[in-house]
């Protein structure tokens, strides 16, 4: 039986593999995206986009609409349990460094349906939904073979050229292969707090972001397009069916917003699981990996969604240079080792220093007096804001490239 064959197979029509098929059909390259789900997930993840981000995804036409569905972030704010602002820095530091100098929250679920809706724009790509993926091997020293459950239990075959695996944290691509996908929980789950009531009325001067930071009771409180979350970190011994009953999550943001929690709607509370993961090799052969199926960090600072779409468009680009004669098979070792630094250097660091000594008065306070160095001199709060942006290992958009 001979089997199809297409340049390139995205594996995942998740955020990661949309942007990465969007990449190469954008660059003229045949491409099929195969998801298991019967169409895009609604489900409620990641909602932080950033600057360096935002350059890119304008660079694939969708930003702006983007932009519009959310809500802009134009500064981070630190405050104290009384709702004391400490420290503050502003975006507009990044004017020149990037064209969206805010980041936007909105959820990653408004995201794919406009990298659906762009990719459908070109006859050479495909996405399949209902087709899950359920082995993957080398064939021959040209091809990747995957085979396929499909709609109505129909298996079949596809062999691709390269094989981009955005099929998540529990990619089966990886497990095919054999390689290790172990991920080592942090001591602490999230809980996740939702309500409807507009937190920047209960406290004027909020911002969609801010750190609220006491040694007996520290969160995050982000602003979303039409709700507000308050995120805190729960210790993993606590259990989570516990954390989320009503009188509990009641009682919490008692302790969080005192006088005003009475006055806040609550809409849902449910917890997620923070954890660390790192492939070995972003590169297996033909098979290419990003996303969650690369690396897993912790949501601190909102970096890892972010970092997984720089890696599409870093495989999209590299993939593109190759089927055009441009670069040969060597460039995917570059790009490989890129992008995993990127997350073991930069993401993985900057992530955990979010949250890094606030459990303890004294470490909160050296962690304080930090923030508020920086938030004095504008060269380092640029700096920050660079770093924190991730505008120092994402790809660079082509406009801006010199
Ligand atoms: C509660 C929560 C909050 C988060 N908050 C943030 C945040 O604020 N900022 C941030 O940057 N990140 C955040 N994240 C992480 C972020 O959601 C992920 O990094 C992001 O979804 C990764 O995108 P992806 O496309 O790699 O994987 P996914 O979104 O998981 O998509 C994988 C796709 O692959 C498909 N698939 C799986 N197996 C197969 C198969 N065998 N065959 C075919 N298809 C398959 C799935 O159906 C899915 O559509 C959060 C995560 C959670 C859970």
């Amino acid at each position: 039986m001979s089997a199809r064959r297409r340049p390139v197979v995205v594996v995942g029509a998740g955020p990661v593999g949309l942007t990465a098929a969007l990449v190469l059909a954008r660059g003229g390259v045949p491409v099929t995206v195969l998801d298991s789900g019967p169409g895009l997930s609604t489900a409620s993840r990641a909602s932080t986009f950033h600057p360096s981000t935002l350059d890119l995804l304008d660079e694939l036409g969708v930003a702006s609409a983007l932009r519009t569905a959310g809500r802009e972030v134009h500064e981070i704010q630190w405050r104290d349990l009384e709702q004391r602002v400490l420290h503050r820095m502003r975006y507009d530091t990044l004017t020149g460094h990037t064209a969206h100098p805010y980041r936007v929250h909105v959820e990653q679920s408004r995201l794919t349906p406009l990298l659906l809706a762009a990719l459908e724009a070109h006859p050479h790509a495909e996405v399949c939904f209902s087709s899950t993926v359920v082995d993957a091997g080398p064939r021959g020293d040209d091809a990747v073979r995957l085979r396929i459950d499909g709609p109505a239990g129909a298996r079949t075959t596809l062999d691709a050229g390269h094989v981009v695996a955005a099929d998540g944290s529990r990619s089966t691509v990886r497990a095919a292969l054999g390689l290790p996908s172990e991920a080592t929980e942090y001591p602490w789950y999230a809980l996740r707090v939702v309500t409807t009531t507009a937190l920047d009325e209960l406290l004027p001067g909020l911002a969609p972001l801010a750190y609220v930071r006491d040694p007996g009771l520290s969160f995050s409180v982000l602003g979303m397009p039409d709700h507000w979350r308050l995120i805190f970190r729960i210790p993993a011994d606590v259990p989570r069916e516990q954390v989320v009953e009503r009188p509990a999550v009641r009682a919490l943001l008692e302790r969080a917003l005192p006088s005003r929690a009475t006055a806040i709607e609550l809409a849902d509370a449910h917890t997620y699981r923070l954890a660390s993961y790192v492939l070995p090799h972003y590169r297996a052969g033909r098979v290419l990996f990003a996303g969650d199926a690369a690396h897993l960090t912790s949501t601190a600072g909102g970096m890892n969604m972010n970092c997984g779409l720089h890696d599409a468009v870093a495989w999209g680009r590299a993939l593109t240079r190759i089927h055009d004669g441009e670069a040969d098979e060597r460039i995917l070792d570059g790009v490989a080792a890129e992008r995993r630094s990127a997350v073991t250097d930069k993401v993985i660091p900057r992530s955990e220093a979010r949250t890094a000594g606030i459990d303890d008065a004294a470490g909160l306070r050296r962690a304080l007096e930090g923030i508020g160095r920086i938030a004095a001199d504008p060269a380092r709060v640029t700096d920050y804001l660079f770093a924190a942006s991730l505008l120092d290992c994402a790809p660079r958009p082509r406009q801006l490239t010199p």
